[in-house]
């Protein structure tokens, strides 16, 4: 028998919502809402077709490994130079990039107790300890606690803004004094996985108009662009630190379709805007109708907002009793909250399947 490290032994690996397909499988219902991943429910953009047929041209040769045109099109997007941006297959990726490049057995990463369980995956994956800090009672990150939980083993600090599964932000005057505050050695990583969604809102930080030589902004195709099948992301920070994190990247990361996938994804700003509106409008009308239901909810800026139940059982009651009318929801054992379940925002039409069957279970 191979001996497996500890730390992977008793690592808890990432466990993805449900497809559609296994729905469908198990349950007899025709109509599938799949309101469990934050992902765009509008599609893609239409050019996405074109260019990744294109794209299949050149598929036996391989990927240009710093996807330079993409590269490019977000330097100039960004405002900033081609060297300071990696891109590689998802934001997941960069996260492991990140652990990979920089932990060491002894270092720690600080973050929150309710945050994407990637960071607690990829962390894990190198032995390190996660310090998970409690969120507020708003389901915030405690950015005070959080940097009194760094040491001078502390590698990295990750911030999710706004974050998942809460949909939460810190506010610009928050996050300055945060920022401000985080020790050299230390690197913010500030994951803006939701950032197209957030972008308009008043007071939300654009972490790039907060740079240190110690922050990395990482963002996502996944979301606001509808590509989460294709893996593909990107991180801006100072060029020394991308110049070293691209010598740990999978080489051919992302694939050639996947680069040609962004590129005309990140151009059609028509669509972005599309989707950014549809979600906008539809989680008012969701924030309306739990208002009038008497549902507890967390105020959300992104793609997805957090009921919060009386108790875990109750949350996997509802979950499953969704699941049967076909509405596929996310609880949130994972992210360290039980007792609340995760909702994506979805189409009108989905929406309003899960609200005829949300009162349906909620009557019967
Ligand atoms: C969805 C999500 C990601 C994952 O992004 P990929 O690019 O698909 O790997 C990263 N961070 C947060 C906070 C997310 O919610």
């Amino acid at each position: 028998m191979i001996e497996i490290p500890k730390r992977i032994r008793n690592l808890t690996p990432y466990v993805a919502g449900k497809t559609i397909a296994e729905v469908k499988r198990r349950y007899n219902v025709d109509t599938i809402s799949k309101l469990a991943s934050n992902e765009n429910r509008l599609g893609c953009s239409p050019n996405v077709h074109q260019s990744v047929v294109k794209a299949l041209e050149e598929i036996q040769d391989y990927p240009d490994p710093l996807a330079y045109e993409l590269r490019l099109e977000l330097a100039k997007r960004n405002g900033v130079n081609e060297s300071e941006i990696i891109v590689a297959a998802g934001s997941e990726s960069i996260l492991s990039i990140l652990c990979r490049s920089l932990l060491s057995k002894s270092n720690n990463i600080v973050t929150a107790d309710a945050t994407f369980v990637g960071i607690y995956v990829q962390g894990g994956v190198m032995g390190a300890e996660i310090k998970k800090v409690p969120v507020t009672s708003g389901y915030e990150f405690d950015t005070e606690a959080m940097l009194e939980a760094v040491d001078h083993n502390t590698k990295m600090i990750y911030i999710a803004n706004p974050n998942n599964p809460s949909g939460t932000y810190i506010g610009k005057d928050e996050y300055a004094s945060f920022i401000d505050r985080v020790p050299d050695h230390v690197l913010v990583v500030a994951d803006e996985a939701y950032f197209e969604y957030a972008r308009h809102v008043e007071n939300y930080p654009h972490a790039l108009n907060y740079r240190r030589e110690n922050v990395i902004v990482t963002r996502t195709f996944s979301k606001g662009y509808g590509l989460a099948g294709f893996r593909i992301g990107y991180a801006i920070a100072h060029n020394d630190l991308i110049s070293q994190l691209l010598k740990c990247k999978l080489t051919f990361e992302p694939t050639t379709l996947a680069q040609a996938a962004a590129l005309a994804a990140v151009r059609d700003d028509e669509f972005l805007e599309k989707s950014v509106s549809l979600v906008a409008k539809e989680r008012e009308k969701l924030r309306l109708f739990f208002d009038d239901n008497g549902v507890e909810y967390v105020p959300s800026i992104s793609n997805s907002v957090m009921m919060v139940c009386n108790s875990e059982k109750k949350a996997g009651q509802i979950t499953q009793a969704m699941l049967e009318k076909g509405v596929i929801l996310r609880q949130l054992n994972a992210f360290g909250l039980p007792h609340c379940v995760r909702i994506t925002i979805g189409t009108e039409q989905e929406m309003n399947h899960f609200k005829k069957s949300f009162v349906a279970i909620r009557n019967s």
